[in-house]
């Protein structure tokens, strides 16, 4: 673990409780994205461990990979009720893999493709509204009952 790491840093308390976390188990956190949030169910799965991408995967976390991808991707639908998922992965801000999966509606062009780009940064210039915190909140509670009800392999209900 990384000293300095902000998301070692959200892992630590997540599990001290009050978080955005939705789902955690051995290997996998899954989390709303903090307040600014650039959309309302713009969740990140992080690795526990401190590693940079799939390139530092061990076996386990190769094999748990997939399950827990699809089935984070179809929480981020049932919550949102969007066409499709975006999975995209930096790590560049921070080397501590966390996969944001963007709720994708086709009807709203400001988060097409890249444009999502765009409308993150809006939101952290505070240029453009940032998803309502109690709407986020509300999601976080819901996404921990999905998870409660409809298990995903590697990613049980938090806490
Ligand atoms: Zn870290």
């Amino acid at each position: 673990m990384a000293v300095a790491c902000p998301i070692c840093s959200l892992h630590r308390q997540a599990a001290s409780g009050g978080s955005y976390a939705m789902g955690r188990g051995a290997l996998w956190l899954l989390r709303h994205h903090g307040d600014p949030a650039p959309l309302a169910g713009w969740l990140l799965l992080d690795a526990r461990r401190h590693l940079p991408g799939p390139l530092a995967f061990n076996d386990a976390e190769a094999a748990s990979w997939g399950l827990a991808l699809r089935g984070a991707s179809q929480l981020v639908r049932e919550l949102t009720g969007c066409d499709r998922v975006y999975a995209i992965g930096f790590g560049e801000g921070t080397p501590h893999l966390h996969v944001h999966l963007i709720p994708r509606c086709t009807g709203d062009p400001s988060s097409a493709a890249w444009a999502v780009a765009d409308l993150y940064r809006a939101v952290e210039r505070g240029e453009r509204a940032p998803a309502d915190p109690a709407e986020v909140a509300a999601l976080v509670a819901r996404g921990r009952q999905l998870l409660a009800s409809h298990p995903v392999p590697g990613i049980p209900a938090y806490p």
